[in-house]
């Protein structure tokens, strides 16, 4: 059953995966790996991360890391698993609606309606305060926390 719900996942969310391996041309990755499901590369630049930040960006089961601390960094694997599981949900209605909610919510923060959440830029406030994002942090934090030890599985 968990393996029937992965391969519809992947069909539904193909044309964010596809988008995020139309990335390669931007994030020119160094290295490629197969990991609990997703893709995982180690990509030279990120949109949205400037060096020496270190991340990861998720479209559809492609899993781009600054470097290859950030893709062994476990809770920041739970937390970019979230956002897979998030696209096998909403499918290609997925980055519409991250995309969608980041606007408004920067749209805010820049009018002074909100301060958004923690300090930085104001994208960077407003990327924390997307729905998607506060989930997805919300599941790294309980994993971290050891709340959630079934999140990143054995
Ligand atoms: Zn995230």
């Amino acid at each position: 059953m968990r393996y029937v719900g992965y391969v519809i996942g992947v069909i539904w969310s193909m044309l964010h995966t596809l988008f995020g391996l139309l990335l390669v041309l931007i994030y020119w990755p160094r290295s490629i790996r197969w990991r609990k499901g997703c893709i995982e590369m180690v990509a030279t630049r990120i949109i949205g991360f400037k060096k020496p930040a270190s991340g990861a960006q998720t479209h559809g089961i492609i899993i781009y890391g600054t470097d290859l601390a950030a893709l062994n960094n476990i809770p920041l694997g739970v937390h970019e698993r979230k956002h897979v599981i998030q696209g096998f949900v909403l499918g290609p209605f997925y980055p519409i609606a991250y995309v969608l909610h980041f606007l408004v919510l920067y749209v805010k923060v820049k009018a002074g309606w909100t301060d958004g959440i923690g300090t930085g830029a104001a994208w960077k406030r407003a990327y924390r305060m997307i729905v998607f994002e506060r989930q997805a942090r919300r599941a790294e934090i309980a994993y971290e926390s050891g709340n959630a030890p079934d999140a990143w599985g054995s």
